[in-house]
C-alpha cells in the first residue's frame, strides 16, 4: 500500500485518517501544527506525540520534504534564489526577497511548463509534472524557517501555470492560509496566470480574496498571439471579460503583468492601444523590464520607452508601478536558475 502524503491533508482529513489508525480525534490538531507551523519535517520531532503512534506515522504515511539543492544570494539586495531538489530528484526554483513589512516568496507550481511563451525561460525544457500541494508548502516552509521575518506575502509566480495545477494549487491555498499553520491571508497571495480562461471563471466562483495578476503581455490578439501561443484559444476580449466576471465577484482589483520588450511591445501607440482596452476595469498595470533571454534574443526597453510607456498608462487614468528588479545578478526570474542548474548537471553526469 502506498504511504500517505501527510503534508496535504487538511484537519478533516488529517482526522479521518487518525481514526482509521485507532487513534483519539485530538491528535490531528497536535500533527497538523508540528507540520504547518513548527516546521517540522520529521514524525520523530513530534515532542507531544507518543512514540507508538510515530512509529504508525512512519509505516503508514510520510512528509514530503524538498531539500535545498543550491542556494544564491543577491549581493544587490539580499535576494535569495534557491533551487530544491524533490523527493523524485527533479529539481525546482524559488526566491525569498526581504521587504521592510516582512518577507515575500516565489514559488513554483509546476516542474516545467506547458505554456511556452517565447520570452520565458521556464518552458524551454518544456513540461514535466505537476507540483503536489505539499511540495508547494515545503517551498514556503523551508523559506520561512531560512527567512529572519514572517514571510507575510506569497506569490504563484515562479516557473508552472498555477491554473493548468488548478486542484493542487487550491489546496494549497486552504492549506497555507489555515489558521493552525502559517495563517497567511489570501489577500496577501496573488495568482499569476497566462490567461487560461476557463479556470479563471472556476476559480471567481471560488470566491477567494487572493489577487488575480494576468500576464498580459500585448494590447491585441495579433501581437499576444506571436509571443503568448496560449493566447490562441484565450483571446484578449474573451479574457477581459473574464477578468471583469472575477472582479464582480471578488471585490478585487486584477494586476496585468506586461514584460517591455525592446522593439516589440514598447511603443506610445501600443500603450495607447493598451489604455483603450483597459478603461473602465478596477485594475493595476506592473510594468516589468524583460529579463534578458539570451536563447530568444529578447533586450529589455530602454528607461525612457519604460518611463513613456508608463506615463501614457496614468495620463489614461490608469494605475501603474514599473517593477523593482530583486536579484538582477542571481538570475532571479522565471526558470532561468533552473535551466542553468539542469544544464551543470547534465554536463557533469
Ligand atoms: N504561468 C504564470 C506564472 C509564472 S510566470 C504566468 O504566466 O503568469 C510569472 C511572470 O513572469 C509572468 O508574468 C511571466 O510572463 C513573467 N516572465 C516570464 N519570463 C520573463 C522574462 N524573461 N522577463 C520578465 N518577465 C517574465
Amino acid at each position: 500500500m502506498d504511504k500517505i502524503d501527510l503534508k496535504q491533508l487538511n484537519i478533516d482529513e488529517l482526522t479521518e485518517f487518525l481514526i482509521s489508525l485507532g487513534e483519539p480525534k485530538f491528535r490531528a490538531k497536535q500533527i497538523f501544527e508540528w507540520i504547518h507551523q513548527k516546521l517540522v519535517t520529521n514524525f520523530s520531532d513530534m515532542k507531544n506525540i507518543p512514540k507508538s503512534l510515530i512509529e504508525k506515522l512512519e509505516t503508514k504515511a510520510y512528509l514530503n520534504n524538498i531539500k535545498v539543492y543550491d542556494k544564491l544570494v543577491s549581493k544587490e539586495d539580499g535576494t535569495i534564489k534557491f533551487l530544491w531538489e524533490l523527493q523524485d530528484g527533479n529539481i525546482i526554483e524559488s526566491v525569498l526577497m526581504s521587504y521592510e513589512y516582512g518577507n515575500a516568496v516565489c514559488i513554483s507550481t509546476q516542474v516545467g511548463c506547458k505554456m511556452a511563451c517565447s520570452f520565458c525561460a521556464s518552458a524551454i525544457g518544456g513540461f514535466i509534472r505537476n507540483l503536489s500541494a505539499s511540495e508547494m508548502l515545503s517551498e514556503v516552509y523551508e523559506m520561512q524557517k531560512y527567512s529572519d521575518k514572517r514571510i507575510s506575502n506569497i506569490v504563484l509566480m515562479g516557473s508552472g501555470e498555477p491554473l493548468d495545477n488548478y486542484e493542487n494549487v487550491k489546496k494549497f491555498l486552504s492549506l497555507v492560509n489555515s489558521p493552525s499553520g502559517l495563517n497567511i491571508g489570501l489577500r496577501h497571495i496573488t495568482l499569476s496566470t497566462c490567461g487560461l480562461i476557463d479556470k479563471i471563471y472556476e476559480l471567481a466562483d471560488e470566491n477567494l480574496q487572493i489577487t488575480l495578476a494576468i500576464s498580459l503581455h500585448a494590447p491585441n490578439d495579433e501581437m499576444r498571439n506571436k509571443i503568448m501561443p496560449v493566447s490562441f484559444k484565450n483571446p484578449m476580449d474573451k479574457l477581459l471579460e473574464a477578468c471583469r466576471y472575477y472582479t464582480k465577484k471578488t471585490s478585487r482589483r486584477i494586476t496585468f503583468e506586461y514584460a517591455l520588450i525592446d522593439g516589440i511591445n514598447d511603443t506610445k501607440e501600443i500603450a495607447l492601444m493598451l489604455s483603450e482596452k483597459l478603461k473602465n476595469m478596477l485594475c493595476h498595470v506592473n510594468l516589468i523590464p524583460v529579463n534578458d533571454v539570451k536563447e530568444r534574443n529578447f533586450k529589455k526597453s530602454s528607461k525612457q520607452n519604460i518611463q513613456e510607456f508608463a506615463k501614457t498608462l496614468e495620463k489614461s487614468g490608469i494605475s501603474v508601478t514599473v517593477r523593482r528588479k530583486l536579484g538582477s545578478d542571481i538570475n532571479a526570474s522565471c526558470g532561468q536558475l533552473r535551466k542553468h542548474a539542469l544544464e551543470n548537471k547534465e554536463r557533469r553526469e
